[in-house]
C-alpha cells in the first residue's frame, strides 16, 4: 500500500520519526511544519490523507481540519490527528471537527501506520491494496496485473492508477477537475483534455475483451465506471 500522506507536525524529532515509519510502510510522505503551508501542499496536490498535530504554531490542527472539511475539493481526505492531549472532551472536538482518527502521543508508529491503513482501506480504497473486480475484469495493486477473465490486459502506469481509481470508485461520475486531483494529484498544472486522452488509451487497451465499454463518457460531466451497460448507450460512450 503506498498512499501520499501529509504531515504536519512542528516538531522536528516526531516528524522525523512519523516520516521515517510511514516511508517504511511504503508511503510517500510530504512535510508540513505549519498549517499555512500545508494548505499550500494541498493546493499544489491531493494527499491520499492528512496527518495533523492539534498543537501547531499559528493555525492549530483543529482549524486546519476545518478548513479542509470546508472546501469541495478536500472535503473528503482522510484526516488523522496527532495530539498529546488524551481527555475525553478533547477527543470529541477532534473528531467533530472532521478528524476521521485521532491518535494521542506518544502512540507506537506501529500502532499509527495500522490506523492510517485502516482509514485508508475505508476512505482511499485506490490507494490501498485490495484486489478490486468488476464486470469481468480484475485489477490487482500489488502485482500491477490487469485481468480480463484469463487473459492479461498491458496498461501504462497512468492508465492504471486511472482504471484502479475508477474500479474503486464505480457507478460515480468523476469531472475531469476531480480525476486530475485524485489519479494525477495535481490539478493545476495538467490540462484537462490530458484526462481524455488517457481514458482513450485506457479503452484502447480494453477493447480487445470489450471492457472499454465499462469507460463510459457521461456528456458535459465526466466519466464513470460501471458495470451497468444497459444504460451506457444514452450515455454517449464513445
Ligand atoms: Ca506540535
Amino acid at each position: 500500500m503506498a498512499a501520499n500522506i501529509l504531515l504536519v507536525e512542528d516538531e522536528p524529532a516526531i516528524q522525523e520519526l512519523v516520516a521515517v515509519n510511514l516511508v517504511r510502510a511504503g508511503h510517500q510522505v510530504l512535510r508540513a511544519g505549519d498549517a499555512e503551508t500545508a494548505l499550500r501542499l494541498v493546493r499544489e496536490a491531493l494527499p491520499d490523507l492528512v496527518l495533523v498535530d492539534w498543537m501547531l504554531p499559528g493555525m492549530n490542527g483543529v482549524e486546519l481540519a476545518r478548513r479542509l472539511r470546508a472546501d469541495e475539493r478536500t472535503r473528503s481526505v482522510p484526516i488523522i490527528m496527532l495530539t498529546a492531549r488524551g481527555e475525553e472532551q478533547d477527543k470529541i472536538t477532534g473528531l467533530e471537527t472532521g478528524a476521521d482518527d485521532y491518535v494521542t502521543k506518544p502512540f507506537s508508529p506501529r500502532e499509527l501506520v495500522a490506523r492510517i491503513k485502516a482509514v485508508l482501506r475505508r476512505q482511499r480504497p485506490q490507494a490501498t491494496d485490495d484486489i478490486v473486480e468488476i464486470g469481468g475484469l480484475q485489477l490487482d495493486p500489488s502485482t500491477h496485473r490487469v485481468t480480463a477473465g484469463e487473459l492479461p490486459i498491458n496498461l501504462g502506469p497512468t492508465e492504471f492508477r486511472l482504471l484502479h481509481f475508477l474500479m474503486t470508485h464505480p457507478e460515480r461520475v468523476h469531472s475531469r477537475a476531480q480525476l486530475l486531483d485524485q489519479v494525477w494529484g495535481d490539478h493545476v498544472f495538467v490540462e484537462e483534455r490530458t484526462v481524455d486522452v488517457h481514458i482513450r488509451r485506457l479503452r484502447g487497451a480494453l477493447e480487445a475483451t470489450q471492457h472499454d465499454r465499462l469507460v463510459q463518457t457521461v456528456r458535459g460531466s465526466g466519466y464513470r465506471l460501471s458495470a451497468d451497460l444497459g444504460v451506457a448507450p444514452a450515455l454517449g460512450v464513445e
